[in-house]
């Protein structure tokens, strides 16, 4: 018998808070283009979901559709490395064989989640880097750009003003944000990170997760963070859950996180709340490590901690509306 789909999605957590600057009223407005853009992201995956298409599909459709918005870091809107340029990462994972697919590094892919779950199908490598990730994306025929595509105003902005107060300072997109609107000193204790997740159960019961980001304003060149790695930023496991991280990405790779979340509820018997607080309490915060996930259980439970100020989020559960949130 089908079971009812759950999708969640995140667009990136850290320190939303409104700069000191502005009233609340306007805080609120500056936020409702984000609510649209994570609406209409989980209206492309809750579409493929309510067909009776798969996890994968739907997971895959809503990421692509946060790349093509540019308020959020992955695709077009990506942060600007050191070198002013742009690389992208993105990794996606089927939970019902787990074949995962990924790339890093890349500089013309248009949808660079496209291009992962290019790799997951063909079921060879399950990462590829630079030049070669999209040199395979283009043999696959998928949508190449300039890499000046991915360049908004915005972003270079955050650049620009994040290399004024401290050239080899690296930011996350969203605290860099802040930034570039209003004079606030970068502080450590205030990080924003601008990547993009989906997590989703389908009709079958069926999981699967996807990431995609355009790493961290002025990282060094050639820097990946956690979201390509598979059991970092990204995993999904039919016998336990789908994880989408965004944050800090050293620490969540160190932490293997999204994997530690499937291995407390694996081996712990541990429900997806708990696992997913857990990893974030017990795994991700000794290391210093800042974000937040969406994590989907097998069960249908969703959990989306964070240990920042906010975190861009949005879930649909089949017969119920959509929500949007931010903070807690
Ligand atoms: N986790 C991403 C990275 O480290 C950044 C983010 O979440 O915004 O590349």
């Amino acid at each position: 018998m089908d079971r009812p789909y759950v999708l969640a999605l995140h667009g990136g957590a850290g320190t939303i808070a409104r700069p000191l600057s502005r009233d609340a009223r306007d805080a609120r407005q500056a936020e409702l283009p984000y609510h649209a853009g994570l609406r209409a992201a989980l209206s492309s995956g809750q579409a493929v979901l309510a067909r009776g298409g798969s996890a994968l599909d739907a997971v895959v459709a809503a990421v692509s559709a946060l790349e093509d918005n540019p308020l959020f870091n992955a695709g077009h809107g990506a942060v600007f490395d050191a070198d002013a340029r742009h690389t992208l990462d993105a990794g996606v994972m089927d939970g019902s064989t787990l074949a995962a697919g990924a790339v890093a590094g890349t500089r013309r892919v248009r949808n660079p989640v496209l291009a992962a779950r290019e790799l997951l199908r063909d079921g060879g490598s399950v990462l590829l880097g630079a030049e070669g990730a999209d040199r395979y994306a283009e043999a696959r025929g998928l949508a190449m750009v300039e890499p000046g595509y991915f360049s908004t105003p915005q972003r270079l902005a955050q650049w620009r003003r994040l290399r004024a107060q401290a050239a080899g300072a690296t930011a996350l997109d969203h605290d860099a944000a802040a930034l570039a609107d209003d004079p606030v000193p970068l502080s450590p204790e205030a990080p924003r990170f601008g990547t993009v997740g989906a997590v989703a159960l389908d009709r079958q019961g069926h999981l699967a997760a996807a990431t995609s980001t355009g790493g961290m304003t002025n990282k060094a060149p050639g820097r990946i963070g956690d979201t390509p790695i598979v059991g970092a930023g990204v995993y999904a496991n039919d016998a336990s859950c789908a994880v989408s991280c965004t944050g800090s990405g050293e620490h969540f790779i160190r932490a293997c996180l999204a994997h530690d979340i499937h291995a407390r509820m694996r081996y712990l018997g541990q429900a997806v709340g708990a696992a997913a607080q857990g990893a974030m309490l017990q795994s991700l915060e000794p290391l210093g490590g800042r974000g937040g996930l969406v994590a989907l259980g097998a069960d249908g439970s969703l959990a989306m901690p964070f240990n920042s100020q906010g975190m861009y989020r949005a879930w649909v559960r089949e017969g119920v509306p959509q929500a949007t949130a931010v903070f807690e």
